[in-house]
């Protein structure tokens, strides 16, 4: 073990994870590249140190990565007992943990809370935040490396997967230059960056371009071009055969239209009866802010909110929010 200090909020983190024996891991609902990656990387961490590891993650959901193919050795259809540890990650409120059987469990089993989004509402009974950091891939990583535990090459994708989704391939403003310094540890143990590039951001399925083109053509500005929304419906999840792992990055289409300080994707899922925003800022506005306007959350630059309402409501619900943002 490295030289910990007493008073170094990580070292309670690090003693509450060393001193059980059976844990359960779970993370945000839709995980993503982050909330997929750092799970399995803490899983595989935990599991290298002698610990039972439960990953309570849908196995058919895994978001982005399905290059994390060490996933599936996390298996396990048998019902979900009272762990030592219940580790949620990436996920800053209750009702957005992913198994909805889990949600009461939060701070009622031992709860530890990992998060890297300001809004977290501290829920567990130990809760590490730490605000606005580039991904919670990276707050593993710095855990991990305050513990001493060694890195092999599938923890160091697990990671190196978090934390290129998160940081749009280390190019947002949450990139820091110990962001860079950790890519440049995972790549030093074996992380194969060319081709995760290509099965994460480059190569697609002709369904992925079928509803890429659905997304451009859905393409509308607003407020003289400051604001670029898309929006996709369930028949363009249906007609195409995509999931929403196939859109993950699409909030950057609308993003990616020159002037626009806001820019929003909106989307409905097959059998899902809500309206899913996904929303990204210029500085100085927050995405968060409009965000918060319906209940959600996330970062200054990039948040979601989710919206009990039609798809079309959604976006006159979006516009009047912004009608009054954009003039304060
Ligand atoms: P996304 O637009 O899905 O890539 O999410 C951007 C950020 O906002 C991530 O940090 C998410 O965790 C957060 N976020 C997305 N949707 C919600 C929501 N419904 N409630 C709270 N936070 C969200
Ligand atoms: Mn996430
Ligand atoms: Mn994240």
């Amino acid at each position: 073990m490295s030289n910990l200090k007493p008073n170094d909020p990580v070292t309670a983190v690090i003693a509450r994870l060393e001193a059980a024996e059976r844990i359960v891991i779970t993370a945000h609902v839709n995980p993503d590249g982050d909330a997929s990656g750092s799970s399995l990387a803490l899983a595989l961490f935990l599991r290298a140190r002698g610990k039972t590891v439960r990953l309570a993650i849908p196995m058919n959901d895994l978001g982005t990565p399905g290059v994390l193919e060490t996933f599936q050795s996390f298996h396990d259809d048998s019902p979900i007992e009272v762990p030592d540890l219940f580790v949620c990650l990436d996920c800053a409120t209750v009702p957005r943990l992913a198994l909805p059987e889990l949600r009461d469990k939060a701070g009622v089993w031992p709860t530890l809370n990992i998060d890297h989004h300001s809004t977290n509402t501290r829920y567990g009974q130990l809760n590490y935040v730490i605000g606005d950091y580039s991904s919670t891939g990276e707050v593993i990583y710095d855990i991990a490396k305050a513990a001493g535990w060694p890195i092999d090459r599938d923890i160091a994708e697990a990671l190196w997967v978090a934390i290129v989704t998160d940081t749009g391939r280390f190019s947002y403003s949450s990139t820091s230059p110990s962001t860079l310094r950790c890519g440049a540890d995972l790549l030093s143990h074996g992380v194969r960056a060319p081709w995760l590039n290509d099965e994460l951001f480059c190569v697609r399925d002709r369904k992925e371009l079928d509803i890429h083109r659905r997304a451009l053509s859905s393409l509308e500005t607003w407020f003289d071009g400051r604001v670029a929304v898309i929006s996709l419906t369930e028949c363009d999840y249906e007609e195409t055969g995509c999931t929403k792992s196939c859109t993950e990055t699409f909030a950057d289409i609308p993003r990616s239209v020159r002037g626009s300080v806001i820019a929003v994707f909106l989307y409905r899922l097959p059998g899902d009866p809500k309206t899913h925003a996904s929303i990204r800022a210029r500085a100085p506005y927050s995405a968060c802010a409009l965000a918060q306007v319906f209940g959600g959350g996330g970062h200054e630059l990039a948040a979601g909110a989710t919206l009990d309402v039609s798809l079309g409501a959604a976006k006159a619900a979006i516009k009047d929010a912004l009608c009054l943002q954009l003039k304060s």
